[in-house]
């Protein structure tokens, strides 16, 4: 089975650096050390779902082996920059667990002789190696991105280590994660980060009506997604419907004198996405408060009881990630808000 898969290019082949937004300090961390020639052999491209960091990793690749002028580069428009958009250049590799190769369509799930899994294998990271062992083809450096790079199990993992340990000449390994805490201290250690954060609302909400989406309808997505374009570009105007009606009903389980309705949405959601689903929701609001609090536009607003409330709900939600009962923690989490919500005013 080929794991190390060829990426099938999502968008038009030109790619310069200002098609990436908002990352200007991960932008400015790796231009540098491409001008420099001084390229690091591994980097951790760290930040959460749909921020750019499969972009910034084309883009590192593009930089690397583009053909044109050094203050050009990446062009988009030569040989290397269309082959690496379109996932065929020998030189760069990308390696993705097969499940997500299937729901690419890079892969038929009928060739498979069992289900897609969804762990990266030691077998693929070896086969990487091999790959990686051979001189250059036609660029100037390797490029070999692994994401998500959390998906690697723990063999595969160590078969990377000893990888990273004693690197092939001219390689740069580009882990995309947005977990990096599931990778082991030794992989991480082993790389410099490219930290990319959450995406401003003003940059979600440009690129949405970039793609025709309404005004008022962009900036509701754009509020709701959290910083992360994905999500902003997969709510419909549906899903947006059944999240403020989710939103209700939280807000009605936080004001109800008596517990129960928190518990029932408990109930109601207690599997890890909806549970998740429920987790950012509540975050953009308590946003939104800090922002409008911020603005002076929201009386009675207690700002302290906000950066409260999302320490709590960042707790609770690193509970869900690290497979914690889905129910329990939703209670954790609706209890422990009404609890500060009760508190009242904010202490100094
Ligand atoms: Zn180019």
């Amino acid at each position: 089975m080929i794991a190390v898969a060829c990426r099938v290019c999502e968008g038009p082949p030109a790619m310069p650096w200002s098609e990436i937004e908002g990352q200007e300090r991960a932008v400015r961390l790796v231009r540098r050390a491409l001008a420099k020639g001084e390229l690091h052999h591994a980097y951790l491209v760290v930040g959460p779902e749909g921020v750019g960091k499969e972009l910034l990793s084309r883009l590192v690749a593009q930089a690397a082996n583009c053909e044109s002028p050094e203050t050009e580069r990446p062009c988009g428009a030569c040989v290397a920059c269309t082959q690496i958009a379109r996932g065929v250049f020998p030189d760069v590799f990308w390696v993705r667990p097969q499940s997500e190769l299937v729901a690419k369509g890079l892969v038929n799930k009928g060739d498979l002789e069992t289900a897609p899994s969804r762990e990266i294998r030691v077998d693929e990271v070896r086969q990487l190696a091999r790959r990686l062992a051979f001189a250059l083809v036609r660029g100037r450096r390797k490029v070999a991105i692994v994401s998500p790079a959390e998906t690697l199990n723990e063999r595969a993992q160590n078969a990377l280590l000893k990888t990273l340990e004693e690197p092939p000449p001219q390689t740069t390994f580009l882990l995309v994660t947005s977990a990096p805490d599931q990778l082991l201290a030794t992989v991480r250690s082993r790389c410099a980060r490219l930290p990319l954060g959450p995406l401003a609302d003003e940059v979600v909400e440009r690129k949405l009506l970039k793609q025709g989406v309404p005004p008022q309808e962009a900036k509701a997505r754009a509020v709701a997604s959290l910083g992360s374009l994905a999500k902003a570009l997969t709510f419909t105007a549906e899903a947006l419907g059944e999240r403020n009606a989710l939103r209700d009903q939280v807000r009605a389980a936080l004001r109800e004198p008596d517990e129960r309705l928190a518990l029932d949405l408990a109930e109601e959601h207690a599997e890890r996405d909806p549970a998740l689903a429920i987790c950012d929701l509540w975050a953009a609001e308590l946003h939104d408060e800090l922002v409008a609090y911020g603005d002076g536009a929201h009386e009675g607003t207690q700002p302290l009881e906000a950066l409260r409330a999302l320490d709590h709900l960042k707790v609770v939600r690193e509970g869900l990630l690290q497979n914690g009962n889905p129910r329990l923690q939703l209670e954790r989490l609706l209890l422990g808000l009404r609890e500060l919500r009760g508190e009242g005013a904010p202490r100094g």
